[in-house]
């Protein structure tokens, strides 16, 4: 079977509102950035739930026509990111079910550690899937619960899964918003103008559609939107929590807060911080568009060396990330991202980026940068070295595919023929972060091994 199905995606809930499948729709379109490979919308109108969803972006999934039947104050939304494979409609969501209550609609952002398990458990007992997404699993632990009322039944079924999830309920009549104990993925919560209420993966989608953020969903927590009620909470575990450093480093958008604070200035910390201890001499600093951009701003101001534009980023081609061969990836780079040569020539540039996975980009990126006149390129990297792969949402690859497991530094500045390379520490990191809320954890796996769950 295959794994990690429910990857960085992201879902939005819209409760109390006339148009709430377009608020969801215009939302997704600001979410648009954790997952571009499948798009979903279901919307609750008191008797019925209808859903539409399939592969694709945002803006090709829907269309007036078809958003105009997917009647009703209440919807939910997701966009889809997952490895490459066999991407099936199927596992796009809303996941959609009719059962002994009636109709359910879930949408998910996280990944279930004992999904398996679970799983043939549920298929021992005669349960029949249709999808490999984890979510599935969700569905028919609430369809099978002995308890009576839906409320019950989510609390039964949480409790029975593991990982990290956050996630979004849809019945023909309220809405439901869960985060695991950890708050390992963001979900946020916000007033509409009209009254009515929002939950999103990101702040950006409150912004977009006019919503007032008024606090994050707390790790454990369950919100229950009912009509002409505030909605009421229940803490459904102790919160323990490790929210996802990664947010951070890379996932969330800049003009989002996440987990209480601006990923735009946290990012510029991790700049400042990598120039007060990864100095080096240089002409110029540039970023990696998009990634690189806020913490190479920060490089800048904290250094005092210029900030340029050296790479021009070309908007219409995806994350380079998402090709399945190498071959592919190598491509979608040189497509991607190309140097501006009257900037960059005969300088000494400092290249700042969120991160090196395979490395495949940071050696694109040099040749291209040197072939273009520059005279040193010293990399300089925002996180520390990703050496464990996450089994809580990001999609990362396995562990052996991830150079800095199986390089020192060194190794891979010479991989990468860099000048010279340096990363963020964990503890430099972990200081970026933390300025307001001290007391709260982060999950550094992916840079330290380091498990929780
Ligand atoms: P690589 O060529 O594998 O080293 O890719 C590194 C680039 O991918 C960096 O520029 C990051 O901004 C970006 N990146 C890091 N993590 C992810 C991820 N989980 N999904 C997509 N892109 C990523």
């Amino acid at each position: 079977m295959r794994e990690n199905m429910n990857e960085k995606c992201a879902v939005v809930g819209i409760f109390g509102h006339e148009e709430a499948s377009k608020l969801a729709y215009f939302s997704l379109h600001a979410l648009q950035h954790r997952g571009q490979e499948a798009a979903g919308i279901s919307s609750a109108d008191g008797t019925k739930v209808h859903t539409i969803k399939d592969r694709g972006l945002v803006m090709k999934v829907f269309n007036e026509t078809n958003l105009k039947t997917l009647k009703g104050n209440a919807a939910i939304g997701h966009t889809r990111y997952s490895t490459a494979g066999d991407d099936s409609i199927l596992d796009a969501q809303p996941v959609f079910a009719r059962y002994d209550l009636g109709e359910m609609a879930i949408v998910h952002n996280g990944n279930l550690t004992n999904a398996e398990e679970v799983r043939n458990k549920l298929i021992e007992k005669g349960a029949i899937f249709q999808t490999f997404m984890d979510t599935e699993n969700l569905i028919h632990l609430i369809a099978k619960s002995s308890k009576e009322k839906l409320l019950e039944r989510i609390i039964d079924a949480v409790e029975r899964i593991e990982g990290a999830f956050s996630l979004v309920f849809l019945s023909r009549t309220k809405m439901f918003a869960m985060r695991d104990r950890h708050g390992f993925r963001p979900l946020s919560l916000g007033r509409l103008e009209n009254g009515g209420y929002i939950v999103a993966s990101e702040t950006c989608a409150f912004d977009l559609v006019g919503a007032t953020y008024i606090r994050d969903v707390k790790p454990g927590e369950l919100l229950i939107f009912e009509e002409n009620k505030a909605p009421q909470s229940i803490q459904v575990f102790e919160p323990t929590p490790k929210h996802c450093i990664f947010e951070y480093v890379y996932f969330a958008r800049p003009d989002s807060s996440v987990f209480g604070q601006s990923v735009y200035e946290t990012r510029k910390n991790m700049g400042k911080e990598l120039a007060r201890i990864e100095p080096v001499e240089a002409d110029l600093v540039i970023p990696v568009p998009d990634g690189g951009v806020p913490s190479a701003i920060g490089y800048a101001q904290e250094s005092g060396i210029p900030y340029e534009m050296g790479i021009m980023r070309n908007h219409y081609i995806g994350r380079t990330f998402i090709e399945p061969t190498q071959e592919m990836r190598d491509l979608k780079v040189k497509m991607k991202l190309s140097p501006m040569t009257d900037i960059i020539k005969g300088k000494r540039v400092i290249v700042v980026d969120d991160s090196i996975v395979r490395g495949t980009t940071s050696k694109r990126i040099i040749r291209m940068l040197k072939e273009a006149g520059a005279s040193e390129v010293h990399m300089r990297i925002s996180s520390p070295p990703t050496t464990d792969p996450c089994y809580y949402g990001v999609d990362t690859p396995d562990k052996d595919k991830l150079i800095a497991s199986n390089m020192s530094t060194k190794e891979i500045c010479e991989f990468i023929e860099a000048d010279s390379l340096a990363y963020l520490d964990e503890e430099s990191l972990l200081r970026s972060v933390n300025s307001t809320m001290d007391e709260e954890k982060y999950c550094t796996a992916c840079f330290t091994g380091k498990y929780i769950v």
